[in-house]
């Protein structure tokens, strides 16, 4: 599970952003910590980049397949 100390760094948002999955190798738009929902992996990713591909990580049949969701979106956007 992603953590944090300092909770002035984050903010809690209803963006339906956060609602998708996507599948191994789909772009990235939102840059960010990815959580696979099957074995709760997750991963830091740029904007604009290729979520890992189908043999990233290994899955028992009761995981079923890599389903990567946008968990924190990190903004690199200059203030
Ligand atoms: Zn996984």
């Amino acid at each position: 599970m992603a953590t944090y100390k300092d909770a002035n760094y984050l903010q809690q948002s209803s963006s339906e952003a956060f609602d998708r999955d996507y599948g191994p190798g789909a772009a990235a738009r939102h840059a960010g910590i990815y959580r696979c929902m099957g074995c709760h992996r997750e991963i830091g990713i740029a904007a604009d980049h290729v979520l890992p591909p189908q043999g990233h990580h290994a899955h028992t049949p009761s995981q079923g397949s890599i389903r990567w969701r946008l968990i924190v979106y990190a903004d690199h956007k200059p203030k």
